[in-house]
């Protein structure tokens, strides 16, 4: 029975007009309705017949509704098919499709058996003069560029001056630009990986077994001579202590993306999670439109009401005074430990029970008719609770209070603020360091720049966290303000006074 039929309404309004509807007219009603459909099929009956007997030239009206006889036909025709989609069940034939249509295909990836129908280029760089050539390798090109260039073709080759091009990068001055050269070579060494600190390619030990470890532990993934030299550090990314990205693995993890699960391991593999000084950490990686991104959230529990002091001793290492979380280069600029220090001023103080003041208190919640709840969520300022983007590196923070179960005391179930603090970083292409390769590595790990990286103006509206939190769970997140971390770009660094 539909729910505003007359038998389930309900209340006193409901039974007067029940009441007051006449009877009859709702039992008219019904035998019309139920008695309608056979009588009208006689009748299109009779009136077919009796055109068709007249010979008139109006055409018959069909026995059946336009609608359900295209349900019909559609029904006949599509039986052999899905019936939702009309498509054909035939999986051999969707396994072959599949496989005609596969992007990695592993025996010609780069579309080199392809044959180039283009006309040749020889004539049209003939007619610029040699000088120009070498003028333009001299002034424009980086020798790292000139390398590439001339890698092109022969024609190319001899006008930029010759192999002396590629001699020239083993000059110690263009170690730099000799790692440059070597990333856009990755491709042909599916077996060998690109060592930095050497400027060449070392053959792979642990192949598609690679495994990120904290920098603590030697971790070898090819045979080279300055493993252990720390004058020559393999470059990396700093997570949190302890913990760090290797150039290396940033540079697996995006040739098995680029090139094919050959050339590198998936970055699900350096998904981890652990526990370090009070601090419990867990990472992300995603690859999103060709470049690396990182999400680490860091968590720590605090108490209400902290001192300066304290709030220090929990945001901050006795070891070297960078911060728990995972920060970027640029951390002691700006805002991001004031937000932090001002999120931890908000979980709300445990009240005085006893005593006066207790009465006092417990009058005043019975007078306002409330509850006092010790575990009362925390509302986080104006200022804390927007989300930070680091100017100068593409990083955004968010830092938050939460009530998270405390599980060092199995016995009792107890629930306590922690305070929640959420990096998202794009670690760029993996394909090198300098920033003429990666200019989002390099503006993460504050290496020299050409040019100061401006995230606001490279991201715009996109935030990181928005792109990273969509590829996780597949669904848009609401929008979130994204304010500065550094709104007066000033750059004190160590010698600032506010950082501490
Ligand atoms: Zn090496
Ligand atoms: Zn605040
Ligand atoms: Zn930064």
């Amino acid at each position: 029975m539909p729910a505003d039929s007359p038998g389930e309404r309900r209340g006193l309004r409901a039974f007067f007009a029940n009441a007051l509807k006449p009877k009859k007219s709702r039992q008219v009603l019904r035998k019309d309705f139920s008695a309608s459909t056979p009588s009208l099929r006689a009748d299109i009956r009779t009136r077919n017949e009796f055109r068709n007997s007249c010979g008139d030239d109006v055409p018959p009206v069909p026995s059946l509704a336009p609608l359900e006889l295209h349900r019909l036909k559609y029904q006949q025709a599509n039986a052999e098919k899905d019936t939702q989609l009309g498509e054909h069940r035939d999986h051999t034939e969707m396994l072959h499709s599949i496989g005609v249509e596969e992007l990695n295909n592993p025996k010609d990836p780069f579309g080199y058996d392809e044959f180039d129908k283009r006309p040749p280029g020889e004539p049209l760089m003939a007619k610029l003069p040699p000088a120009f050539w070498q003028y333009i390798a001299e002034y424009y090109l980086t020798p790292g560029d000139c390398a590439s260039l001339a890698f092109a073709s022969k024609d190319l080759l001899f006008r930029l001056g010759g192999p002396q091009v590629w001699q020239a990068l083993d000059l110690p001055e263009n170690h730099l630009y000799k790692n440059d050269f070597l990333t856009t070579q990755d491709r042909f060494f599916p077996h060998h990986l690109h060592c930095f600190p050497c400027a060449t390619f070392h053959r792979r030990i642990k192949t598609g077994r690679e495994k990120l470890q904290p920098t603590d532990t030697l971790n070898p993934l090819y045979d080279c001579p300055n493993a252990t030299n720390s004058a020559l550090p393999t470059p990396r990314h700093r997570i949190t202590h302890g913990r760090a990205l290797f150039i290396t693995f940033a540079n697996l993890v995006m040739r098995a993306h680029r090139f094919g699960p050959a050339y590198g391991i998936p970055p699900e593999t350096l998904w981890r999670r652990w526990r370090r000084d009070g601090w419990s950490h867990n990472t992300r990686f995603h690859v999103h439109h060709g470049h690396l991104l990182m999400r680490v959230v860091s968590s720590t529990f605090a108490d209400p009401g902290l001192p300066p002091s304290s709030q220090r001793l929990l945001l901050y290492s006795r070891e070297d005074y960078w911060p728990y979380f995972s920060a970027c280069a640029h951390w002691r600029d700006g805002e991001l430990m004031n937000v932090c220090k001002c999120a931890l001023g908000h979980i709300p103080k445990p009240r005085v029970t006893d005593g006066l003041q207790g009465v006092e208190h417990r009058a005043k919640d019975l007078m306002h008719r409330r509850v006092y709840n010790p575990n009362a969520l925390t509302t986080l300022c104006g200022k804390c609770r927007p989300m930070r983007r680091c100017p100068e590196c593409p990083s955004e923070y968010l830092v938050e209070i939460k009530l998270t179960e405390d599980k060092s005391d199995p016995r009792s179930l107890r629930f306590r603020h922690a305070i929640v603090v959420t990096r998202w970083a794009d670690l760029g292409d993996g394909r090198g360091v300098s920033s003429r390769v990666s200019p989002e590595w390099a503006a993460a790990n504050a290496e020299d720049q050409d040019e100061p990286y401006d995230s606001f103006g490279l991201l715009g509206k996109r935030s990181i966290s928005g792109t990273f939190e969509a590829i996780m769970t597949g669904d848009t997140l609401p929008g979130q303000r994204v304010l500065s971390m550094n709104p007066t770009r000033k750059r004190e660094g160590e010698e600032g006074t506010s950082w501490y």
